[in-house]
């Protein structure tokens, strides 16, 4: 490979406008490095786009020449798709560019966006895009998978708010893809990931909305049963307006907190209330009812600060594993287990984090987007967060064992992006049905499956490598 990735530096030197980085390159060991610190790969060249124009070069010299790629937005891949080792990568953080037209409530933004690049444009003009709830992860990968966040019940999935894309394909072309051109391009964009090109333009819809009402509180251990149980029958009937996550873990050890709290097990409920802040009194006064009374903070909030408030509890470099999944109803087994789990849970940083969907997100239908069935409220995710690596065995054997246990009461079915890398197996499953189009569409986009290091549709194989196959018996 040394050789070829020699040769591509050499083709792309000329005309390419952004950073070539080299292993020994200033700036190379920056680059390389992506967010979950678990995956410490090594390309052999960093390809730093400044436009659709160098993507284009990029994918089609590494093409010619048969060169592993991976494409990277905002590195935040849990599975770490978006590096390699010895290949090349395209990289589009120099590509964050925003517009917003605000009489239009519109937005076109560049593919290498982190979600803040995208809030604090918007937000100029009093409007948001519904994204995800840290602002250092990318807006490409979260859209392209999804894209779930504090608004997804009053205006829908990230992916339901895109109007268009523009993407390059594996064969170098700029293709436009919307409801009308290229239909089935736009259809598999919106939650089948990184399978069939570089996106190097979205163009979104927006919405207005300058605060929200935010409200946080623990559980003490003997009650989170009941908060469990409560929090089920709250949310099939609560507003599209309040999204109330709940994350299990261990409380820090803190001196603003109730002293019977510190380092114990707890759960903690995030609410966020969209809508009018007198109207939204009632129900978080209820939903709030099992926290304990001294840990409640409640406040409104500006949407920038909102977005932001998680981004220290996500830091970049430490090792990170999970595993997720979709429940219909959280059954009284299902909750003893996850109680179980918390019981232990091996490190601070880890948590089970529970959501729930519905509102805008289910009233689209599985069949109009990759994305696909909407109808399990339920999200789970387990997410194992740690530093040293000896302690990779137990933080992944935890995450492993409680999926298990939690696994026959599921939903088929999961979110791409929030699935690791040694989950190849379930990328049908994330999809189901919808399965044979995707790879209809992928075989005729990518019939090579040049972009490959993703939660992988692959293409169906050429017939002349079938025949060969069938022959060999
Ligand atoms: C701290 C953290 C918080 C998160 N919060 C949320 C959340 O609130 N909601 C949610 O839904 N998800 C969330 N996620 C999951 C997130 O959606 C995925 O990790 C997503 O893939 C991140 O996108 P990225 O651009 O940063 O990733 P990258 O690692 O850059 O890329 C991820 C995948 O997308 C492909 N890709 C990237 N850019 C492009 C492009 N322009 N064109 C084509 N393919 C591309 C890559 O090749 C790779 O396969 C979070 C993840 C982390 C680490």
């Amino acid at each position: 490979m040394l050789a070829a990735i020699n040769d591509l530096y050499g083709s792309l030197r000329e005309g390419f406008k952004g950073d070539l980085l080299r292993p020994g390159s200033p700036g190379y060991e920056h680059s390389r490095a992506i967010w979950n610190g678990m995956v410490a790969k090594r390309p052999g060249l960093i390809a730093c786009c400044t436009d659709a124009a160098d993507i284009q070069a990029a994918v089609r010299a590494a093409f010619d020449a048969k060169i592993l790629t991976a494409v990277r937005c905002g590195g935040h891949s849990l599975a770490g798709f978006s590096t390699c080792d010895g290949g090349l990568v395209i990289d589009l953080s120099q590509m964050r560019h925003v517009t917003v037209n605000a009489h239009a409530r519109r937005a076109t933004f560049a593919g290498g966006c982190l979600l803040g690049s995208v809030d604090a444009a918007t937000q100029k003009a009093g409007l948001v895009f519904p994204s995800g709830v840290v602002s250092h992860t990318g807006a490409s990968g979260l859209i392209l998978g999804g894209g779930t966040g504090w608004l997804t019940r009053r205006f829908g999935l990230s992916c339901d708010n895109v109007e268009a894309f523009t993407l390059v394909t594996a064969d170098g072309g700029n293709v436009r893809c919307n409801a009308r051109e290229n239909a089935d391009l736009y259809w598999a964009l919106r939650g089948g990931g990184g399978n069939f090109g570089v996106v190097a333009e979205f163009e979104v819809k927006l919405h207005p909305l300058r605060a929200v009402t935010l409200v946080e509180g623990l559980t003490a251990e003997p009650h989170i049963r009941r908060l469990l149980e409560y929090w089920r029958e709250f949310m099939a009937d609560a507003p599209i307006d309040l999204k109330w996550n709940i994350d299990l873990r261990i409380a820090p050890q803190n001196e603003q907190l109730p002293r019977q709290l510190c380092a114990r097990p707890v759960a903690s409920s995030s609410l966020v209330w969209t809508g009018d802040p007198e109207a939204g009194r009632r129900y978080l006064r209820q939903a709030i009812s099992l926290c304990h009374p001294d840990s409640v903070n409640h406040r409104v909030v500006s949407f920038l600060r909102l977005q932001t408030m998680a981004d220290s509890c996500f830091p970049h470099g430490q090792r990170y594993y999970t595993k997720s999944g979709y429940f219909t109803q959280v059954d009284d087994d299902t909750i003893g287990r996850l109680l179980e789990g918390l019981g232990s849970i091996p490190s601070g940083g880890t948590q089970i984090e529970l959501a729930y969907l519905g509102g805008a997100a289910a009233q689209v239908s599985a069949s109009e987007t990759a994305f696909g069935d909407r109808s399990a409220p339920f999200i789970l995710n387990l997410l194992a967060d740690w530093s040293e690596p000896s302690c990779d065995a137990t933080h992944m054997g935890w995450v492993r064992a409680l999926f298990s246990q939690l696994r026959p009461a599921m939903k088929p079915g999961v979110y791409v992006n929030f699935m690791s890398g040694d989950e190849a197996d379930r990328v049908p499953e994330a999809y189901q049905e919808r399965w044979d189009r995707l790879v209809a569409i992928k075989t005729h986009y990518d019939p090579y499956n040049f972009f490959c290091l993703n939660q992988n549709v692959p293409p169906r194989k050429p017939c002349s490598e079938q025949v060969a196959e069938a022959s060999q018996g």
